[in-house]
């Protein structure tokens, strides 16, 4: 078993049946896509952060989804003040609240991120 430390469990989801499921993935060839166990489709990697809603809340996974769509992937961002990392910004609950956060934090996205993929 070598290069045990560099795997990672990550969360995929499909938006077409709304179901997420977990993958072992090798942080050297982490995989965006696999095909959805559920439907066949497409689902996308969403790292190692993401919590799935509910399978029939459709409100909540429009706004994973347009998360998706503006790049976020459940990264964490962190708040930094000089040197100092003092917290996260808490991803939105709501897609109203995703709205502003995407229109606050899309650009600054990158400056916030931590080194991990
Ligand atoms: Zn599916």
């Amino acid at each position: 078993m070598k290069n045990k430390a560099y795997k990672y469990n990550h969360s995929f989801a499909c938006f077409t049946c709304r179901k997420a499921f977990k993958r072992e993935v090798d942080i050297c060839k982490i995989k965006d896509t696999l095909i959805c166990p559920n439907c066949g489709g497409v689902s996308y990697n969403l790292g190692r952060h993401f919590k799935a809603p509910k399978r029939m809340d459709t409100q909540q996974w429009k706004k994973v989804k347009f998360l998706f769509d503006n790049g976020f992937r459940f990264q964490k961002i962190r708040i930094i003040n000089g040197s100092h990392v003092i917290g996260t910004v808490p991803y939105p609950k709501t897609l109203l609240e995703a709205k502003g956060f995407v229109a606050k934090y899309k650009n600054r996205f990158f400056v916030h991120l931590t080194n991990e993929k």
